[in-house]
């Protein structure tokens, strides 16, 4: 009986996570733990956003952030959109797309690790400026 893998890597922002074996949370581009983790993480603040303008903004900043790291072949405008508005709710600058990060800085596993000692929403703004930043490094890093 072929055992499951111990960890899998995130095809989108190279997290190494667990394995998760019952489905739930699917994004394109991303692994399936990946995903749940993102879900599980944004789960309170989605379900405040709703009624709660502060926390919907931080949702938007989340998505954003988790599209612009896990891009969809063939849907090139998602990613477009994402960095688009990204770059303007941090620093008013559009990010020039045009290849992917070798290497990311921070993923939704750190922002999921320092969950427990520091505020979602600021996590998640350091994570967006950090995606937003590893962008447009490796736009300006072309020959
Ligand atoms: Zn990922």
């Amino acid at each position: 009986m072929p055992a499951l893998p111990s960890s899998e890597v995130c095809p989108g922002c190279g997290a190494v996570l667990a394995p998760v074996s019952d489905g739930g949370a699917v994004h394109p581009g991303a692994s399936a733990s990946c995903a749940r983790l993102f879900e599980v993480t944004l789960r309170g603040l989605r379900e405040e956003a709703p009624a709660d303008a502060a926390a919907a903004t931080v949702v938007r900043q989340a998505d954003d952030a988790y599209d612009a790291q896990h891009p969809v072949a063939g849907d090139p405008a998602r990613l477009r959109a994402a960095l688009d508005r990204l770059g303007v709710s941090l620093d008013g600058t559009s990010t020039v797309v045009d290849r992917p990060p070798g290497a990311w800085r921070t993923t939704i596993a750190d922002v999921a690790a320092d969950l427990d000692v520091i505020d979602l929403a600021v996590l998640v703004e350091s994570w967006a400026r950090s995606v937003h930043h590893d962008w447009s490094a490796a736009a300006s890093s072309r020959t």
